[in-house]
């Protein structure tokens, strides 16, 4: 964002999922010769805040959740015994804030307020290349809402409970196949009852991931002769997303075209 006065440095290693991220000593050693670290906190990603809390008050350390409203994980579909451990913070709220493109505007603001009062970085770059972004953030949200407005399910099928940020924002219900930690596996009974709301509920697409096998979504699409498509939870791009200039916005739209088709919106 801050263009060439600003070394970035991820953490997540392409192809990787967000959740838990294990740290390998050269980034710890990345990590305590950063100037600013920007984390999501509240134990999403428990190895690099215990590294943050060891590092001196110089370092500055910004928790992207502080300015955010963080939501309850749902309950999961009644019939079910989805598990709510794994994938969830600390608190016990839900952590995938960055699938509402307005909580990606709001991130983006707040890192550019504190780059802007960086020793040595023009503010006037920064505040113009976040005003970009976050228009763009707040066209590609305006494009959720119009193209979600009218469809013929409002019932959001997916295999891992990545979406309610989205759902909430879009008026979805989302139902999650997987329960909130996508290591478990549902029982027989689970499926059936998904399967059965789904049917009663107009849903012609169950959606998979792109980190996750699309088998239960497969067992569950059969079931009520439903199809399957792919959804971005957007928790990390292989090298090959990356090499190939995938990004957040693009993403997302390809993941609004993709629900307008699933869930039939006109
Ligand atoms: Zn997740």
């Amino acid at each position: 964002m801050a263009g060439d006065s600003v070394d970035v440095f991820g953490l997540t290693p392409p192809g990787e999922g967000a959740h838990d991220l294990e740290l390998t000593a050269s980034q710890v050693t990345r990590l305590e010769t950063a100037d600013i670290v920007f984390y999501i906190g509240d134990g999403f990603q428990p190895g690099v805040e215990k590294v943050l809390s060891s590092l001196p008050s110089t370092t500055k350390k910004v928790d992207l959740l502080q300015e955010l409203t963080v939501v309850d994980v749902i309950p999961q579909l009644e019939g079910t015994e989805g598990e709510t451990d794994g994938e969830v913070l600390a608190s016990g709220k839900d952590p995938h804030v960055w699938l509402d493109p307005a909580n990606m505007a709001t991130m983006t603001r707040s890192v550019a307020s504190v780059l802007s009062s960086a020793a040595g970085l023009d503010a006037d770059a920064i505040g113009a290349a976040a005003n970009a972004y976050v228009s763009e953030l707040e066209t590609l949200g305006a494009e959720f809402d119009a193209g979600l407005a009218n469809c013929q399910s409002r019932v959001l099928v997916t295999s891992h409970r990545a979406f309610e940020y989205l759902a909430q924002r879009t008026n979805l219900q989302q139902v999650a196949i997987a329960g909130v930690n996508p290591d478990e596996e549902p029982s027989a009974k689970s499926l059936e009852a998904i399967a059965k709301f789904a049917a009663a509920n107009n849903v012609s697409t169950i959606f998979f991931e792109t980190l996750l096998p699309p088998d239960l979504a497969n067992v569950i699409a059969n079931e009520i002769g439903a199809t399957t498509d792919l959804l971005d939870p957007i928790e990390g791009f292989s090298q090959e997303d990356l090499d190939e200039g995938a990004s957040y916005v693009v993403a997302q739209r390809s993941n609004l075209e993709r629900l307008r088709q699933g869930l039939e919106c006109s």
